[in-house]
Order: C-alpha cells, then sequence, then structure tokens
C-alpha cells in the first residue's frame, strides 16, 4: 500500500489524473488520456486518463479477487478502516476541497461541506458494519430456518459532476459497510476528488482491489462498467436519459440497480408561510452549485393572494447574491449552452423574464460558464421551461389559487424527486405532504441533506434509496436458509 502512495506522488504530477485498480494509481491499457477544462476560466483542466473495457475489466477482476477476503475481515475491522477513510478525509479537507473547487469552479463554503459530507458517510456507515443481518423465522418445530443479508459482490457506482466526492462517498461507504467491492466511473469532468478518496481508502488499509476507480467517458469506460458480467449490482446518478439506456442493459442481464436521476421540484408557498425565510429558502433551493443539483426546487408554486410580493422578495434576494462567490460556473461549455438555450426557450415560450437571463459581466468570470440566476413568471406548467430539468440557476414561478390546484400543479411533472411545503398550518402539512408524488418533502426548509436520511425518486426521478441504514438494503441481498432439526413432513407446497 504504501509503494502505491509513493507511486503516485512520484510517477504522476497532480494533475495527471489516473485509475486507481487494485490499490494503485495506474495510466489506461491503451495510454489514452485527455486534459479538460477549468470551468472558472475556460483554460486547461486536468489530464485525466481515459478508460476503455481493458481497464473496466482489470479493475473489475481486482475487486473479484478482493472480495471474498473482504467479506471475511473481521466487522470491527471493517468498520475501522471506514472510520479511518473518514478521518483521513478530515485530515487532508482542504487538499480535497482545493482538488474539487479545480474541477467544479464551486465556492469554497460548498465544497467544504460536501467534502465534510463525504467524511460523514464513512463515519456513519462505519458503525453499522453489523447492520446487514438476516432474522430467524419460526416455521416449525423441526425446522431451522433464517435468513442473510448477503453483499452482491462487484457493485459498480457511476456518478455525475456535480457533488464529485460527496456522490462517490455516498455511494462507496453503504456499499463498502455492506461488504461489497466496488468499482466506480466518475464523470469525465470531475475525476481528481473520486481517485483521491481510493487513495485514502488504501492508506486507510482497505484491502487492494476492494475499491476501485476507472475514469473516462460514459460511452465507454462506462458502458464497459455496465456491460461488465461479473458486476453484480448497478448504482447510477445521472441523468434520465443514461439511466433509462443503463435500465434496459440491466433488464436483459436481470442486475439488480439503484438509479438516482433528475428532478423538476416543486416549491410550494401557501399564504400562511413564514414568507421573509421561505423567500431566502426558495432562492437558496435553485440557485445552490448553480443550480446544477437533482433537488434543486426550480418550480415555485405560489398562492395568488401572495404572489406579487412574494415573488418581490424572491427578485430582491436572487439580485443579492454574488456570481462566482455565492455559487460557482456551470461545469461545462455544453452545460453552459445548455442553459442559454432555455432562455431562448421561455421567450419563445412567451413567459416573463424578471430577472437575470443572460451572464453576469465582470471581467473576472469573463472567461467562466457563468450565468445569472434567472426568474421567470407567467409560467404554465405545460410549458418546456417547467418539465424538463435545465440544471442551471433558473426558476419558474407558476400561481396556484387552492390547495388541491398546487398539489395537481407539483404532481403533473414526470420527475418525483422532492416537494417542498411551506405553511403554519399542521393539517395541511399532512396533507400536502401525503399527497405530492416525491422521495423526499421539506416543510418549512429546503434539502437539509443529512446522511442519515434515506434519499432517492419516485417516478422519473428513480428508483432504491441512497443514504441512511435504508441503503443497506440495497446493497445487499437476503438468502433464506431452511435447515431440518429431524425427519419431518413437508409443511408447504413446493415453490
Ligand atoms: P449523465 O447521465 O450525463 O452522466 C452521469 C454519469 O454517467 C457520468 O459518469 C457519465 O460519464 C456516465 N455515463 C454517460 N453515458 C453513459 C453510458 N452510456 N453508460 C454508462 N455510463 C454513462 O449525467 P450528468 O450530466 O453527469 O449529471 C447530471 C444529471 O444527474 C442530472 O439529470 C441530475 O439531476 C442527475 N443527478 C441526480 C442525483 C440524484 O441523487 N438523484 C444527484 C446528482 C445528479
Amino acid at each position: 500500500m504504501t509503494d502505491a502512495l509513493t507511486s503516485v506522488r512520484i510517477d504522476a504530477p497532480v494533475d495527471e489524473i489516473r485509475h486507481w485498480i487494485n490499490g494503485r494509481a495506474v495510466p489506461s491499457l491503451s495510454g489514452a488520456h485527455r486534459v479538460g477544462t477549468d470551468p472558472a476560466t475556460g483554460g486547461p483542466g486536468a489530464d485525466v486518463a481515459l478508460g476503455t473495457a481493458d481497464d473496466v475489466d482489470a479493475a473489475v477482476r481486482a475487486a473479484c479477487d478482493a472480495a471474498w477476503a473482504w467479506r471475511k475481515i473481521a466487522s470491527a475491522d471493517r468498520a475501522r478502516i471506514l472510520w479511518d477513510i473518514g478521518r483521513l478525509i478530515r485530515r487532508d479537507l482542504d487538499e480535497l476541497v482545493g482538488l474539487e473547487i479545480r474541477d467544479t469552479g464551486k465556492p469554497l463554503e460548498s465544497a467544504r461541506a460536501e467534502v465534510r459530507g463525504a467524511a460523514e458517510y464513512f463515519e456513519f456507515y462505519a458503525g453499522l458494519v453489523n447492520l446487514p443481518a438476516g432474522d430467524i423465522i419460526d416455521v416449525v418445530p423441526t425446522q431451522h430456518v433464517y435468513t442473510l443479508r448477503e453483499p452482491y459482490g462487484v457493485v459498480g457506482v457511476i456518478t455525475p459532476w456535480n457533488l464529485p466526492i460527496n456522490q462517490a462517498a455516498r455511494a462507496a461507504a453503504p456499499a463498502l459497510a455492506a461488504s461489497n467491492v466496488i468499482v466506480v466511473k466518475p464523470a469525465e469532468t470531475t475525476s481528481r476528488t473520486t481517485t483521491a478518496l481510493a487513495r485514502l481508502a488504501t492508506e486507510a488499509g482497505i484491502p487492494d482491489g476492494v475499491f476501485n476507480v476507472v475514469l473516462g467517458k460514459g460511452s465507454e469506460a462506462g458502458s464497459a462498467l455496465v456491460e461488465h458480467p461479473l458486476i453484480r449490482k448497478l448504482v447510477f446518478t445521472g441523468s434520465v436519459a443514461v439511466g433509462q439506456s443503463i435500465g434496459r442493459v440491466a433488464a436483459d442481464r436481470i442486475l439488480p440497480l439503484t438509479l438516482e436521476l433528475g428532478g423538476k421540484s416543486a416549491n410550494i408557498v401557501f399564504e400562511d408561510a413564514d414568507l421573509d425565510f421561505a423567500a431566502t429558502e426558495a432562492v437558496r433551493a435553485f440557485t445552490t452549485n448553480a443550480g446544477q443539483v437533482c433537488s434543486s426546487g426550480t418550480r415555485l408554486l405560489v398562492q395568488r393572494s401572495i404572489h406579487d410580493e412574494f415573488v418581490r422578495a424572491v427578485v430582491d434576494a436572487t439580485e443579492r447574491l454574488r456570481v462566482g462567490e455565492d455559487f460557482g460556473p456551470l461545469i461545462t461549455r455544453d452545460q453552459y449552452e445548455t442553459v442559454l438555450s432555455y432562455f431562448d426557450i421561455a421567450q419563445g415560450e412567451g413567459a416573463t423574464l424578471v430577472t437575470g437571463g443572460d451572464r453576469p459581466t465582470a471581467d473576472t468570470l469573463e472567461d467562466g460558464f457563468y450565468v445569472n440566476p434567472t426568474i421567470y413568471t407567467q409560467v404554465d406548467n405545460s410549458m418546456r421551461i417547467a418539465r424538463e430539468e435545465i440544471f442551471g440557476p433558473v426558476l419558474v414561478v407558476i400561481p396556484f389559487d387552492t390547495e388541491d390546484e398546487a398539489i395537481a400543479i407539483a404532481n403533473d411533472s414526470d420527475f418525483g424527486l422532492v416537494g417542498g411545503v411551506w405553511t403554519e398550518d399542521l393539517s395541511r402539512t399532512l396533507r400536502v405532504s401525503e399527497a405530492i408524488e416525491a422521495g423526499q418533502i421539506y416543510v418549512n426548509t429546503w434539502s437539509t441533506a443529512a446522511v442519515q436520511t434515506p434519499f432517492g425518486g419516485q417516478k422519473a426521478s428513480g428508483y432504491g434509496r441512497e443514504k441512511g441504514i435504508e441503503a443497506l438494503n440495497h446493497y445487499t441481498q437476503l438468502k433464506s436458509v431452511t435447515i431440518s432439526l429431524g425427519p419431518s413432513r413437508a409443511v408447504q407446497a413446493v415453490e
């Protein structure tokens, strides 16, 4: 393990990001790599290895070789290693934050919170390594029946670029706690911290091969991982379109899949809410990470009686934000151009632009992929800007009159990730929280992303759950064992 670390430090300059396979940093077998783009300056970014099916095969085979030993390690040792990964993340917090900022252009505080969150995943799941346990089932006196919660074996994890180390940790920590071995494929634009995380896992004493990272494009390294015959479970976070294509492959192979996809979440503000706080949170809900968050609150549903006053408060708070300080750039030129194209779409659809709709003019932001936070009113829920996930700091405001109407608009969406409810009325809180079709509901707050709280989607936002104790159920498979304690007649029809 020391050799692996040494080889990274000596052989590879900091900015050459290589795969992490079998406990060491390695270049692509093909030698391919590519220099990315710094989203904050438009200049060169990291030089990242581009994996192919051969690199994926090497990583999956390393994981397979390590699987049984990892499964059989004493649970206290597994816990100690996971805890230590968390400790090392905290030790190297500044370095990891720096790497994350260089890949994404995030503001310091956001990057810090996300890296700390990554440590929390390992700390939380270190305490739960014994939890994936079975039951004893009382059937008849002549049989002893019990269940086991077993790891899948090799879990393939594919992550997006918006919260890189945090999302890698979100999957890695429970997968490893449940005794799986992993091969992670981060987004090609944000490889730095995921490989750093694997390096820290090695330093923490995780056996070689248990935590592997293969870098590269989704169409090559990603699809090779999905198609690898030795993968036993897939966890995908990303867009609906890629989730659907992975789902088709998984269906053919009967491969268990967790899908964490997009959202177009409704944030419903009733007239009795604490409007000052609701306005502040409504702004945070759509501008955090420049809107590049699956759980962004991008549809603001406002009761008509307070509509104008509330929109004014939201616009005022939005215009006080400092682009480049309160939130960073969009991740790539493509993403930037996509968001700009929605400004044209909004105009074509007849929405009223009340702020933003352009890019900042400050010299310091000139070459980065920045856009101003943007708000549209006079929006109908049938418009594309109300139905499609833009993944930028763009908010659409839709008025409503009654509670039933608000619920109908909120649910008139392909997505079902988050719903927000702002009211002081407890009965309404309970009614609306039950009625909204979403995996998460936030009442009088927005997206307080605790590692202990299960997270996942309904409808096109995906299925399966990450985070919390619940995630462990999605990283284990159930086996029942029936032991005869002596001669007995069958008690049930054979299945
Ligand atoms: P994306 O789907 O383009 O890419 C996600 C990952 O999939 C990347 O690592 C990419 O390389 C890989 N990939 C792409 N094509 C692939 C293929 N054919 N086979 C295998 N892997 C492939 O998504 P993105 O643009 O990186 O991320 C933005 C999307 O992610 C948004 O829709 C957002 O809502 C969603 N997201 C969801 C959550 C959640 O928890 N629900 C969290 C963050 C982001």
